[in-house]
């Protein structure tokens, strides 16, 4: 294996719309070992994925986010995934007349990396997790089902190697066979390039394909359970009730649109259209 990176998130809180919605989250994540983040919805699971990757709008009230030693939260977005970082969103954002090879040509472009053979891998990628071609040329997750979303984004980790991935609802929107390769694939690079893995996830669907070794139960902010695979079959049994949360509220749809006048380019999450 590779050398070891480690993704330190210590005391971490955080605000939205001066809100805390994190109170204080302590994980530690190393290369080659998957954690799984569970709770309800509204327990701040998007949020820990969109502050450590560094989308406006959420406001670090205490704690730090390091990355072998350097101060994450001090870097842009750009800088997170330069160093190592990679997000896959619940809800990717559609990039009108941009593919993905354009976006890989641009990405590589701008860093000193080398684009030659990316286009061989990228279809290499697309063959491991039965990504049709015809999706490379796609318009960026513009009307893709949520399954080719996520498909688009196990590709882009696949090419991209990263030390660690942060994956947020990696199963919504996959059928059991989708879900079975693009697990699959990301434990492959578990074993092989020695990933690092977050899986955050509402249901333990995604836990039975993407193995985790740790599992931590996330409720209002704080986490109130670690523990090993068995507590997400725990969860299963007994509901996130168990833990602490009150009943799910009847308004699931929790997902954070920030503020529209900070301008469409103050937002890189965000649609460019919108
Ligand atoms: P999860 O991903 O676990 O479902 P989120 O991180 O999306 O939860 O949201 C956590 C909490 O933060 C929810 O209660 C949500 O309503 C709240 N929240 C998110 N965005 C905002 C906002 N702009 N203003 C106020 N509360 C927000
Ligand atoms: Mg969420």
């Amino acid at each position: 294996m590779a050398e070891t990176h480690r993704l330190v998130i210590d005391g971490l809180r955080a605000a939205v719309e001066g809100k805390e919605i994190l109170q204080g989250v302590d994980l530690e994540i190393a290369s080659g070992e998957v954690h799984a983040v569970m709770g309800p919805n509204g327990s701040g699971k998007s949020t820990l994925s969109h502050v450590v990757m560094g989308r406006p709008g959420y406001e670090v009230t205490g704690g730090s986010v390091s990355l072998d030693g350097a101060d994450i939260l001090s870097m842009a977005p750009w800088e997170r995934a330069q160093a190592g970082l990679f997000l896959a969103m619940q809800y990717p954002v559609e990039v009108p007349g941009v593919s993905l090879i354009d976006m890989f040509d641009a990405s590589l472009a701008a860093g000193d990396g080398d684009g030659s053979g990316v286009r061989d891998r990228m279809v290499a990628e697309a063959e491991r997790i039965g990504f049709d071609e015809r999706f490379l040329e796609r318009q960026l997750n513009v009307d893709l089902s949520g399954g080719e979303q996520k498909r688009n984004e196990t590709l882009q980790l696949g090419v991209l190697r990263p030390a660690i991935a942060v994956l947020d609802e990696l199963d919504s929107g996959l059928d059991i066979d989708a879900l079975r390769l693009v697990s699959r694939r990301i434990e492959e690079a578990t074993n092989e390039d020695g990933l690092g893995v977050l899986a955050i996830t509402h249901y333990d669907r995604l836990l039975h394909e993407l193995r985790p070794d740790h599992v931590h139960i996330l409720v209002a902010g704080r986490i109130v359970r670690s523990g090993g695979p068995d507590l997400a079959a725990q969860v299963e049994l007994d509901g996130y009730a168990a833990f602490g949360a009150a009943d799910e509220p009847a308004d699931t749809e929790s997902a954070f649109t920030p503020d529209p006048s900070a301008g469409p380019f103050a937002d890189p999450f965000a649609d460019p259209l919108a």
